[in-house]
């Protein structure tokens, strides 16, 4: 298991991967602990780095994840089996935003990784999946150290695309149905927990 870890994380710097920091996983690994979470869906499996961390954390959780680029998709495929972990990861093929996942489904946690332009549109429609109690939890919320900074930048991606996260910081903010907080963790993390809470 450690070896694939770390053949994973190799892989991830030879193919320009963005996969999760080491602090911002251990965190969430913490979480899942922490908060008794047993099932969890992703946005943004890329090679599984996060998702089979997040199935290891506890021997009941369950991960969903969802991935809609082919050889990505097809790698997290062969490092979930390589691990052992088809029975607790269910991978799925498809863009998150078209996908229609059954209705009745619920899940603990919710990990936002995918399409940074997209998070409020990723939020909308999955907080709809969540336990009473449950919560979203976010990555790349400082996006390098550019989110704040948008006013400073030239028109352009780079510019729209720093302000739709700043955009989502304050979606979050007001929010009234869910409490945020903001952790200063790896490239930025917000856990936003649902107010509904019997669990
Ligand atoms: N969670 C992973 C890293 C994900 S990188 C880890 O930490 O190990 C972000 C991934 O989201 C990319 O592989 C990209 O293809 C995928 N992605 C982006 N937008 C998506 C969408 N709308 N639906 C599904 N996957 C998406
Ligand atoms: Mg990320």
């Amino acid at each position: 298991m450690k070896e694939h870890i770390l053949e994973m994380e190799k892989y991830a710097i030879e193919n320009n991967v963005p996969i999760i920091e080491k602090k911002s996983i251990a965190f969430i690994m913490r979480y899942i602990k922490d908060h008794n979470v047993k099932s969890v869906l992703e946005i943004g499996s890329a090679i599984g780095y996060s998702a089979i961390l997040m199935a290891s954390s506890d021997k009941d959780v369950v991960v969903t994840t969802i991935e809609r680029d082919e050889t990505r998709y097809m790698e997290c495929l062969k490092n979930v089996k390589k691990c052992g972990l088809e029975k607790k990861i269910n991978v799925v093929y498809q863009d998150a935003l078209e996908l229609n996942l059954s209705e009745e489904l619920r899940y603990d946690l919710i990990f936002i990784d995918a399409a940074k332009g997209q998070y409020t549109k990723f939020f909308e429609k999955y907080k709809n999946f969540l336990n009473p109690g449950g919560v979203i939890i976010t990555d790349n919320l400082k996006f390098h150290g550019y989110v704040g900074e948008s006013s400073k930048l030239d028109k352009g991606n780079l510019k729209s695309l720093v302000e739709k996260i700043e955009g989502y910081i304050a979606f979050l903010k007001n929010n009234e149905e869910f409490d945020t907080v903001f952790k200063d963790i790896g490239d930025g993390l917000s856990i936003s927990t649902w107010k509904k809470d019997e669990k």
